[in-house]
């Protein structure tokens, strides 16, 4: 059966943080393939500010290049709309007949996943798979079935974010650090994230 793996988020833009907690992931499950799924409209949150989804693809297909296994995808863009995860792994599932699917979040995400729509379904397509992002605990919160949730231990996540990456663009600070070479030069060109 193949085994494959189901990463989204706004990566707006990805980072470096994305790239480790990807590689990691795709290790420790033995993935065959990993999709990266970047948002139309993330749920639970306020509006989007930042680059567009054409871009955001960009910086992903930039961001993950390179490793066979990962296969940066527009499913969500196209879709339209809200991206709900669940219509995601339903979409990902028919172009992955009798795949075992696995669904990675950090740690913050755990703390409301149960706030996420039709999450008892998610956890019937896919297992989630849960690694460190923040100080948050990686400990199973109360009302999950222990069967369908891994914690994966032993990752030592890179203390950035997106938010943060994009303020310090907004600011005029170095932030080389924390992306692919090729994304920050693609983010230089179109001046995306009111950077010079
Ligand atoms: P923002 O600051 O805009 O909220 P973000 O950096 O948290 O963005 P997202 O695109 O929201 O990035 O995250 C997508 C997924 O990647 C989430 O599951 C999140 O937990 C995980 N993630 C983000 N940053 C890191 C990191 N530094 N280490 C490990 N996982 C991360």
């Amino acid at each position: 059966m193949n085994r494959i793996g189901v990463f989204g988020g706004s990566f707006n833009p990805p980072h470096l943080g994305h790239l480790a907690a990807a590689r990691f992931f795709a290790e420790e499950l033995r993935l065959e393939k990993l999709w990266i799924t970047p948002a139309n409209v993330p749920p639970l949150r306020a509006a989007l500010r930042g680059a567009a989804g054409a871009d955001r693809l960009r910086l992903c297909e930039l961001t993950f290049a390179g490793d066979p296994r990962f296969a940066v995808s527009d499913l969500e863009l196209r879709r339209a709309g809200v991206s709900y995860t669940m219509d995601t792994l339903r979409e990902i599932q028919a172009q992955e007949p009798g795949a075992a699917l696995f669904l990675l979040t950090g740690t913050d995400q755990l703390q409301r996943f149960t706030q996420w729509k039709d999450w008892r379904g998610i956890l019937g397509l896919s297992t989630l798979c849960v690694l460190q992002r923040d100080a948050a605990p990686l400990a199973l919160p109360p009302g999950l079935p222990p069967e369908r949730v891994r914690l994966l231990h032993g990752f030592a996540p890179l203390a950035i974010s997106a938010t943060q990456i994009r303020e310090q663009l907004g600011a005029g600070e170095d932030v080389s650090p924390w992306l692919a070479p090729a994304a920050l030069h693609y983010i230089k060109e179109k001046g995306l994230f009111d950077c010079e």
